[in-house]
């Protein structure tokens, strides 16, 4: 029996006490104050995750909860120390970093360890000790050093995981892949459940408003075997999108059932769910109402990636009620035109800007929640857009792209979700026109479970887009990623929907972008 096992032992042995036990151990220590674990049981049964790696570093991320679902997880108000291993080994016998880290109940007993001084380029293996607790292993890894000639880069791109609407295949595929990381572009929870599409219920039928409401819908999500091996296998990059709080948000504008006196109190408790349960570095979080999520990260000499924050800093959607978000079908709407409303806020789209021209990285990979390329639909009424989407800030796509045209930038790689469809797009100059040069690629990868629009809307969309080389919303899976110094191939996985819960996937397309040839091609 390994020691791992024989903890676990342990821990059901403690079962056995229950709550009793439970109530004991909380009155034994006042409010506030450090409390000796005994779990009455199992405290790590949202498992382990680790993200935002680097050259020298790793986040490792777990929480305590051995009701998940309850407020509180079912922990007393207590703080509670929690041992964490770093090791080269699965088996723990060449242990290199540990310490020491204490999960708070003001964060639901969660933990964001930073790790640092690791080798780069390595594998490595986690786990955490709560009292007689042992969590299960995690496996991460390090980013190539900065000056390194890399080989190659691996990664899955996956978004959309609506839990009431398909079981995780993807993410249980994903688990048993070889990647460098996921990439998980937003989507991680939805707020709404949608009656015509349930195959197994959110723990709640409300939408999440209060901080403990967004903790047991995140805990929901977390209890799925397939999505915590997917966390236990790799190290995540995360961003968000819109279902994290409400569909279609913008920035800190009343959205649908949440009015404008209650939206900085609704986005604070979702900030700070969504902060909890991810594997962020603390210092993203502000510890109040704002969480900084864009970021940038080397790997090695072949690839640059940022990550982009489409909701905190946009303007909110053209032609709706003053002060008021929310996405709709628009056609001649004189705003979609004003070049001051911005997806990403000034701040965010200079900083990118000023790094896509300055990077010395052969592949510059784009993380961000949607789909950049044009998808609106020619009518004969005008072309008819979604106003939430990189559609509906057509001006502020425009200064990406002559952007990087003025800065000569090459081998720039948009890669998205959101849409619910696998996506091969070329972003030309200007779009549609075949004799406008191409200036970057579009990958975007389907929902792991959400529900994507009817073919008949596809194929109009296919219709009024020459650029979209590939666009299919029927079904659900990832996209997975290969990058050397000559090309980037994806290969877009797929399943049927709804997704039952032994699903198989299967390759739907192969896509090439070929070095110094933007534009992605059949592969
Ligand atoms: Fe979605
Ligand atoms: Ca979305």
């Amino acid at each position: 029996m390994t020691p791992a096992r024989r903890q676990s032992l342990a821990v059901l042995c403690s079962l056995a006490a229950g709550w009793a036990a439970q109530r004991v151990w909380a009155a034994a220590v006042p409010a506030g104050r450090v409390a000796p674990a005994r779990f009455p049981s199992e405290p790590f049964r949202l498992g382990v995750a680790s993200g935002a790696p680097s050259a020298d570093g790793v986040l490792l991320w777990t929480r305590l909860a051995p009701q998940p679902l309850q407020p509180g997880g079912g922990m007393p108000e207590l703080s509670v120390p929690v041992r964490w291993q770093l090791a080269e080994d699965e088996g723990f016998a060449r242990i290199v970093r540990e310490g020491v880290a204490l999960a708070r109940p003001e964060r639901a007993h969660s933990l964001h360890v930073p790790v640092q001084g690791l080798r780069s380029a390595r594998t490595y293996h986690y786990r955490f000790i709560a009292g007689d607790a042992v969590s299960p292993v995690g496996r991460t890894r390090t980013a190539p050093a900065d000056d390194e000639d890399v080989p190659r880069l691996r990664f899955a791109l996956a978004s959309c995981q609506h839990y009431e609407q398909g079981h995780y295949a993807a993410h249980r595929e994903m688990a048993g892949r070889t990647l460098d990381f996921v990439l998980f572009v937003g989507d991680y929870i939805y707020d709404s459940s949608n009656p015509d599409y349930l195959i197994r219920p959110h723990e709640s039928p409300q939408r999440p408003r209060r901080l403990d409401e967004f903790r047991a819908r995140h805990a929901c999500y977390k209890l799925d075997p397939d999505l915590q091996a997917c966390h236990a296998a790799h190290p995540w990059i995360v961003t968000w999108d819109d279902h994290e709080l409400r569909n279609d948000y913008a920035a800190a504008y009343a959205v649908g059932d949440v009015s404008a006196g209650e939206v900085l109190a609704v986005q604070a408790a979702a900030y700070q769910a969504y902060f909890e349960h991810l594997p962020l570095q603390p210092i993203q979080w502000d510890g109040a109402g704002r969480l900084r999520l864009h970021a940038t990260l080397n790997w090695g000499r072949l690839a640059q990636l940022w990550t982009l924050d489409a909701r905190q800093h946009r303007s909110p959607q053209a032609c709706n009620e003053a002060g008021t978000a929310g996405g709709q079908m628009l056609w001649r709407c004189r705003e979609l035109a004003d070049p001051q409303r911005s997806l990403l806020g000034p701040a965010q789209e200079r900083w990118l800007q000023q790094g896509l021209a300055g990077s010395r990285r052969r592949w510059k990979l784009v993380g961000q929640a949607s789909q950049v390329s044009p998808w609106g639909i020619d009518t004969p009424a005008g072309r008819v857009v979604y106003s939430d989407g990189w559609d509906g800030y057509a001006p502020a796509r425009q200064r990406l792209l002559q952007g990087v045209a003025d800065a000569g930038v090459r081998d720039v790689v948009l890669l998205g979700g959101d849409v619910h469809r696998h996506v091969a797009a070329s972003l030309r100059q200007r779009a549609g026109d075949p004799r406008s040069p191409v200036l970057a690629s579009e990958l975007v990868a389907t929902s792991i479970s959400s529900r994507g629009l009817p073919g008949a809307v596809m194929a109009a969309i296919r219709r009024s887009n020459p650029d979209i080389l590939h666009a299919r919303s029927d079904e659900r899976g990832y996209m997975l990623c290969e990058v050397d110094t000559q090309s980037l191939h994806c290969d877009a996985r797929a399943t049927a929907f709804p997704v039952p819960a032994g699903a198989r996937l299967h390759s739907q397309a192969r896509f090439v972008v070929e070095a110094g040839q933007p534009g992605p091609r059949p592969a």
